[in-house]
């Protein structure tokens, strides 16, 4: 069976156990959770996978420097616990998916000795609460040494520097993969299917049914629940009104800008984490998928599908690029920019209605509608996707299903192309050239060869797509067959990312191949 809509389609069944609303990073976890536990699941996702906030992120697999800052400032037992928990879910993440997520270095810059001493205690600590997960130990530099390692820093006033490890990874793809491996496992998986509402019980009030637009098809359908899980991050407070209009709201929405500069303005593989900006704030500068990525802000925002980045917020994040880098970028080198919504939970009610989104705790919380079961899944953040899975898969089996609880089966359940693989020995093979084998590997990891094998079967298909860039012709009707891509969007800005890191090309790459989507249904 492929991982295409018609073939999902045709699995389409009269009842689930569950159904999960929502198809990033939160929805692909309790689905692979729930289809590992015996259930029997259906993910509907309005748009693409991942296409709102968790292809939006800063990339970052991590504790949180800052979080840990701030537990540690305000004795704020919960924010430790939070640091803790995603520390220890960094090293899974990378074990589950080595082809998707990586270790990263980082030097934070100290510009007095006091703030060397300062960081380097807080970057003990980071390592002490990562214990036996930690991924590398943190060590303080000297200036000749972060000349070495962050050429491109500009060392003027700089006394030093601590150099530390956390994870990047590539977010779209990781819950691509998610949600792929749910599928292998046997749950119904559909793109650009939205939920139009619930119908419920008379008697119990409790959801039975899902009535779901397919806005490809313009068609409706609807099947049976047990249960039902509302994972849609920023859009969460609507679907638990739809449910039940009494609740009262629970989501505050944040907007994160990142920009993409070119990779000769950073060369190298060290990220740098600038621990305060004026309006106290962290800010990144990471080496990304061969370009520099920048961000981000955090400022109030009202929800919308498609945020776009201000003008000043690109003028904000350069300037921070320039004032900490060696070589000057201008607003004409900027490749591409992107907006991400946080959903983030108001902890206390009233006196989160006020609260600066900054000093909102990034922590998440399951909660089951009393009337209608609804069980919604807030707040949280990318590295904690699979506990805040767990976390709602225990509380669904006791307070809907009322079941014994299950074991959960995601910490060592590698994830679609993350299983065993002999990278080196594809990567200095001799099949194509060794940009596309790289590509190929960090797209599709274990699966690649399988790529090249559909690709060869396709006329042309092993020929490139555009002079200079990687990637394949025949990887479009992959990506269609297999992948459920529907659209160039669905192709440039989250099966390969291009787009997100190079607006320009994106745009070449979809001239060179418009009528590749032409008979999507
Ligand atoms: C700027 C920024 C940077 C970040 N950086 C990091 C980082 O470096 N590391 C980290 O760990 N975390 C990071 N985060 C947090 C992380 O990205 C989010 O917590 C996570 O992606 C949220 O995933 P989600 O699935 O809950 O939400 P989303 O990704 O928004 O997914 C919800 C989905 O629900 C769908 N949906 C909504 N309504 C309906 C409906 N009616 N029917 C069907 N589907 C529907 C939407 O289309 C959407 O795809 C960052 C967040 C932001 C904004």
């Amino acid at each position: 069976m492929s991982f295409s809509r018609q073939a999902q389609f045709k699995k389409l069944a009269d009842s689930y156990d569950i159904c999960v609303i929502g198809g990033g990073a939160t929805g692909a976890g309790v689905a692979l959770d729930a289809t590992l536990r015996g259930y029997k699941v259906i993910v509907i996702e309005r748009g693409d996978f991942a296409s709102q906030t968790s292809s939006k992120s800063t990339k970052l697999v991590h504790g949180g420097v800052r979080y840990l800052e701030q537990a540690v400032k305000n004795l704020d037992w919960q924010q430790f616990k939070m640091v803790y928990k995603a520390l220890h879910e960094r090293k899974i993440m990378l074990q589950n998916a080595p082809h998707l997520a990586h270790p990263l270095a980082l030097l934070t810059p100290c510009y007095s000795w006091f703030d060397r001493a300062y960081y380097r205690i807080g970057m003990w600590l980071y390592d002490k609460i990562a214990g036996a997960t930690n991924l590398k130990d943190s060590r303080g530099l000297n200036k000749k040494e972060i000349q070495k390692e962050v050429p491109a820093l500009n060392l003027k006033k700089i006394v030093g520097g601590i150099l530390y490890y956390d994870g990047q990874m590539n977010d779209s793809r990781y819950a691509l993969s998610i949600l792929q491996e749910a599928e292998r496992l046997g749950a119904t998986v559909l793109n650009y299917t939205e939920l139009s509402s619930f119908t419920c019980s008379h008697k119990s009030l409790k959801i039975k049914e899902v009535l779901v637009k397919d806005l490809i098809g313009n068609k409706e359908f609807q099947f049976n629940v047990r249960a039902v899980v509302n994972a849609t991050g920023p859009f969460t407070d609507k679907i638990r009104k739809l449910a039940n209009p009494n609740l009262q709201e629970r989501m505050k929405v944040s907007r994160g800008a990142h920009i993409v500069l070119e990779k000769k303005f950073w060369p190298g593989d060290t990220a740098l984490l600038i621990p305060k900006t004026d309006d106290g704030r962290v800010v990144f500068l990471l080496p990304w998928r061969g370009y520099v990525l920048v961000g981000t802000t955090d400022d109030a925002d009202k929800l919308s599908e498609n945020p776009i980045i201000f003008e000043e917020e690109k003028t904000y994040l350069l300037e921070y690029f320039n004032r900490f880098a060696l070589e000057k970028a201008s607003p004409s080198d900027i490749k591409a920019g992107f907006v991400g919504l946080r959903p983030l939970l108001q902890v206390q009610l009233q006196t989160a209605m006020q609260a600066d989104t900054k000093s909102i705790v990034r922590d998440h919380e399951v909660e089951v509608d009393r009337r209608s079961k609804l069980v919604s899944i807030m707040g949280g953040k990318w590295t904690t996707y699979r506990i805040m899975a767990e976390d709602t898969l225990d509380i669904l089996e006791a307070e809907v299903l009322h079941v014994p609880k299950s074991p959960c089966l995601t910490k060592n359940h590698p994830i679609m192309g993350g299983e065993h693989f002999d990278a080196d020995l594809f990567l200095n093979s001799k099949i194509l050239t060794s940009e596309t084998r790289r590509h190929l590997y960090e797209t599709y990891g274990s699966l690649a060869p399988r790529v090249i094998e559909f690709c060869q079967n396709i006329p042309k298909g092993t020929e490139l797509l555009l002079d200079g860039l990687p990637y394949l012709q025949g990887e479009i009707d992959y990506l269609k067959k297999h992948e459920m891509a529907t659209c160039w969007d669905d192709v440039v800005n989250r099966r390969w990312g291009i787009g997100l890191r190079d607006e320009a090309l994106g745009r070449k790459l979809e001239d060179k191949k418009k009528e590749a989507f032409a008979s999507i249904s």
